[in-house]
């Protein structure tokens, strides 16, 4: 297969998370003109799961790729830019595409002792498709024992590969917080319940949750990105909303994050007459590699000419590969593709060259393990 290609084709239809229909059919596409002969293919809602058997299985290894874009629209000068207005696959996650597919276009034709599940999962960022994913009859008919991810970092260069044991990606959640009072006329605050001044309180409170309540060895953050509230200059506010991110490095330390918050809505729905609604939105559970896996797996690549294996330190971004590895054991690790600008910017341009390392890294590692 010609991987850049494939790659520009997936770039091409980025799409929200489970509306990846366009992508679906690609895929698919891709694999119905696989030799068959060692194959079973299932949908799962946009996703897609393909089993290779193997000749003498004892287990079964899981390769998952994500497989949605991102409400970004594209600035990048690349010839074959997003054709989905306000889209695009600025989380490499065409990469991952793409990978998983040459990983299945070369074991379709090289079957191996084990089994191999592929895992084409959707809306990782956001709903969030792993937890579904894992609650499926599909997938459990399938259940891997070990479970391998990879995501693109800009801030490598290619032929980087890193990772460590333990925690990779922290705990992550969306924070949104709606307060309602009473609005009305500026020059009677007597009569109203201001939702600017309790909204400003708010934040100014949840910043005491990481200086006062996690424990300083363990690490936590707590953003309010956006604040929004009231009409016009002289009209009492009757609504704010604030939108922000809660990261920890630990599942406890999230738990208690999220109680703290709870605690100081109380007070200021108390303090300020007025009612507020939480909303956490999208949450994803830690990235915990197996150590003895990802070890053995940094080890096996580390034998290969021109790979550079670096163990890296714990990143604050969230994957909702975290679910599987809470299930599965398993490890996830980055993939150097040098691009200036970073995930989730309208300008990323991962090196292309990066495809072939990885398949280079991956084919290398599961013929080790499957031997
Ligand atoms: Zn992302
Ligand atoms: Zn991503």
């Amino acid at each position: 297969m010609d991987n850049r290609a494939v790659r520009r084709d997936l770039h091409r239809i980025p799409e929200a998370g489970f509306q990846e229909y366009k992508t679906q059919q690609y895929l698919l596409q891709f694999i119905e003109q696989l030799s068959e002969e060692h194959l079973e293919v299932k949908t799962w809602k946009t996703g897609i799961l393909v089993l290779v058997k193997g000749s003498n299985p004892s287990k079964t290894v899981g390769y998952r790729t994500d497989i949605d874009g991102l409400p970004i629209k594209e600035e990048t000068d690349y010839l074959f830019q997003s054709e989905h207005e306000g889209y695009m696959h600025a989380c490499g996650h065409d990469f991952h595409m793409t990978i998983a597919l040459s990983l299945l276009e070369h074991y379709s034709g090289n079957q191996v002792k084990d089994n191999l599940l592929f895992i084409f999962q959707p809306a990782e960022e956001g709903p969030g498709g792993a937890l579904p994913m894992l609650a499926s009859e599909e997938f459990n008919a399938w259940k891997p024992d070990q479970m391998v991810a990879l995501h693109v970092a800009p801030e490598y260069p290619v032929g980087t590969v890193a990772t460590k044991p333990g925690l990779l990606f922290a705990n992550t959640s969306e924070l949104f917080i709606d307060l309602i009072g009473k609005g009305g006329h500026a020059a009677y605050p007597h009569l109203t319940k201001d939702m600017v001044v309790a909204g400003s309180h708010l934040v100014t409170q949840l910043q005491s949750i990481v200086s006062r309540n996690i424990d300083p060895l363990d690490s936590a953050v707590v953003t309010i990105g956006k604040i929004e509230g009231g009409t016009k200059q002289n009209i009492i506010a009757e609504t704010s909303r604030l939108e922000g991110t809660i990261r920890s490095l630990s599942a406890e330390s999230m738990t208690l994050v999220k109680e703290r918050i709870e605690a100081i809505i109380k007070g200021i729905e108390a303090s300020f007459e007025c009612e507020a609604s939480i909303d956490y939105g999208s949450n994803y559970y830690q990235v915990f590699n197996e150590a003895t896996l990802v070890e053995r797996f940094m080890e096996i690549t580390r034998k290969l000419n021109d790979i550079s294996v670096i163990e890296c330190r714990e990143a604050m971004t969230g994957e909702d590969f975290g679910y599987f590895l809470r299930d599965i054991p398993g490890f996830m690790f980055w993939l150097g593709v040098n691009s200036e600008s970073g995930l989730h910017s309208s300008t990323l341009k991962p090196d292309e060259a990066a495809i072939d390392i990885a398949y280079d890294v991956l084919t290398n590692y599961i013929d080790t393990i499957t031997e």
